[in-house]
């Protein structure tokens, strides 16, 4: 094989109680890439469509996060990468996430697979580590493994993959603002109070117990953060009012996704993910500030092969 075309899905960092740890894939909301096999040495982006990104390959991350892999390979041949950009970088939905996953995951498959899913992630970090500034991986391991992931250690990294419950569906909220990832990380504070540290781990433990038993009720009770997201949400339009009527149209739990502005709800059931979408559109209608709202089951099988 020679060339292969993959999806590269979209994903949601954070998880509300999981900061920097847990990270989810979606199904229905992702970038196209294609990479060539090319006896050229090194990188080359030779295409992008659908959003305005450098085409150099140390300013684009599928640029960075491909050389980490080239150079450990052995191969002395080299890549060339199309992206046909469908998430808007910025939106707090893993964009970069999603080219610098894809590339080496594509690229690890056209040398027949010479790399772990773990060691993927450790390449794909270094491209996070050029959008962000943090090499990390809440984003990428969901993009990999696919459905939910926790990082339970950066050093060294251990990626757990957790279980789906079936009926999971995300409704998220794309308000096209901009909000630097630098700045939303710069305004958090650095210690927690250990009251909150007790309520925070509670939940991540509760989250995780929740997935292993498909307990939609857990889950949701589990889906609050009482560090990051009363400080982030600071920056989001009408954070409070979505939140708010998207728990109201039925949701289990609603927060905020990534580094934000977008803003992620979990249902029992497409039919009332449906209900919070329409609970999100109309929070934002007329308020000046264009959006996106996506529908999106859980992608359990992560990165995939679609040419
Ligand atoms: P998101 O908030 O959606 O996760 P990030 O903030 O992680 O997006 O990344 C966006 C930043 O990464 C932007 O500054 C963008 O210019 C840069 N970037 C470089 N290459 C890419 C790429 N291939 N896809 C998306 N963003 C990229």
């Amino acid at each position: 094989m020679s060339k292969i075309t993959v999806f590269c899905p979209a994903t949601i960092a954070n998880v509300s109680c999981g900061f920097d740890v847990l990270g989810l894939a979606l199904d229905s909301v992702g970038d196209l890439m294609t990479v060539r096999k090319s006896t050229e040495k090194g990188i080359r982006i030779t295409k992008i469509v659908g959003q305005e990104l450098p085409l150099e390959t140390e300013k684009n991350v599928a640029g960075i996060a491909g050389n980490a892999l080239l150079e450990q390979s052995g191969y002395q041949g080299g890549f060339e990468i199309e992206i046909d950009k469908r998430i808007k970088p910025g939106s707090g939905i893993g964009s970069s996430a999603a080219s610098s996953a894809g590339a080496v995951w594509a690229m690890n498959e056209l040398l027949d697979r010479p790399f772990s899913k773990l060691e993927l992630v450790q390449f794909a970090m270094q491209g996070e580590n050029l959008a962000s500034g943090t090499a990390h991986a809440d984003n990428v391991a969901p993009a990999i493994f696919g459905g939910f992931t926790l990082v339970r250690s950066y050093n060294p990294l251990d990626i757990v993959p957790l279980p789906t419950p079936s009926e999971l569906v995300a409704t998220v909220i794309h308000p096209q603002i901009e909000i630097k990832t630098s700045d939303s990380r710069k305004i958090l504070k650095t210690t927690i109070s250990l009251k909150k540290g007790i309520e925070q781990w509670g939940n991540v433990g509760g989250l995780i117990a929740g997935l292993f038993k498909s307990d939609y009720e857990l889950i949701g009770r589990s889906l609050e953060d009482h560090i990051v997201e009363p400080i982030r949400s600071i920056l989001i339009p009408l954070f409070g009012n979505v939140k708010f009527n998207a728990l109201e149209a039925g949701a289990l739990g609603c927060g905020i996704s990534g580094s934000g502005p977008s803003i992620f709800a979990l249902s029992k059931g497409m039919e009332t993910a449906e209900r919070v979408a329409q609970s999100m559109k109309e929070t934002y209608t007329g308020i000046g500030i264009p959006f996106d709202v996506h529908v999106s089951r859980i992608n359990t099988e992560g990165i995939k092969q679609i040419g």
